[in-house]
């Protein structure tokens, strides 16, 4: 089936509920999607652009447009776009919201096979976009969200580009210090390397259970540190393994990055180990 037609849906098949959360151009709501053909009934997740300007709309679309163009388990399914005034992304919904504040609300029933379990998901969603040669350049449980106990999802492109040449110069604003590579900080250089630094990063949230990266640091603090050689302490239940994979990801040298296909094959050995951990 042509694109076009998959993605042209009308607004009268949609009929808007509560707000889900807040978005950078607005508000995200939850909704029902009828189908046309055979009258089906989806809930789904609707992004609205509150002052969408030209200039605004430009860059909301492009995020819808991304997406569109992606097809993984672990990355939030784009289903429609209504593009004339006010536009809508309709998308995939996931029930449990953003993955740092479930981790924080379900911290002492996450046992680490769970916690592990995300990781991988996320590094596979990861794997695919490397794959793709996009970047996503905002990688953190903020961006996560959790359709089901078992199963998490990249949810926000807001940030991420496809890249033509090795790195991508950005611009100064909105930027996630705390999870970013050094050459990221210093240069505005981003790459899948620098992608791999961020999900360890993603990945020292999960296993401390929805802790912030730094929060005893400030800011314009953290590249001092990252410099001298400081990197995030060990969660205190993180299985060391990890956390010396964790180590690996944040080399100062992005090419001494293991890369996000390698990154998958050794977390789904942790989560079996975890799980046959369990099962004793
Ligand atoms: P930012 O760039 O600041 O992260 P954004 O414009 O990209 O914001 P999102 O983070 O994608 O917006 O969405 C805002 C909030 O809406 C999320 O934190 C989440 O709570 C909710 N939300 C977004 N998409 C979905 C979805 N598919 N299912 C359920 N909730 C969602």
């Amino acid at each position: 089936k042509p694109a076009v037609i998959k993605y042209n849906i009308s607004r009268d098949d949609i009929i808007i509920g509560r707000i889900l959360g807040e978005g950078f151009f607005g508000e995200v709501h939850e909704g029902v999607y009828k189908k046309r053909t055979g009258g089906e009934k989806i809930s789904v997740a609707v992004k609205t652009c509150k002052d969408c300007s030209m200039d605004v709309k430009e860059k909301f679309m492009s995020e819808a447009v991304t997406m569109k163009n992606l097809d993984h388990p672990h990355i939030v399914k784009l289903i429609g776009i209504i593009e004339e005034d006010p536009v809508w992304i309709v998308m995939e919904i996931c029930r449990h919201g953003e993955l740092g504040k479930y981790l924080v609300q379900n911290q002492p029933n996450l046992p680490n096979v769970t916690l592990v379990l995300y990781a991988m998901q996320i590094c596979k969603a990861l794997a695919y976009l490397e794959g793709l040669h996009m970047v996503h350049r905002d990688i953190a449980v903020r961006n996560v969200l959790v359709a089901s106990p078992e199963c998490v999802k990249l949810g926000d492109f807001g940030l991420s580009r496809y890249i033509e040449e090795e790195y991508y110069k950005a611009s100064l604003s909105r930027l996630p210090i705390k999870w970013m590579a050094p050459e990221s900080i210093n240069f505005r250089r981003f790459s899948s390397a620098s992608d791999v630094w961020m999900f360890a990063v993603c990945m020292w949230e999960i296993m401390s259970r929805g802790q912030q990266p730094f929060f005893w640091l400030e800011n314009k603090a953290v590249i001092n540190h990252l410099e001298q050689g400081v990197r995030l302490p060990k969660p205190e239940e993180c299985p060391p393994t990890l956390y010396t994979l964790m180590c690996r990801c944040w080399a100062y040298d992005p090419q001494e990055r293991p890369k996000f296909t390698e990154l998958v094959c050794i977390l789904s050995d942790a989560q079996k180990m975890e799980k046959e951990q369990e099962a004793e």
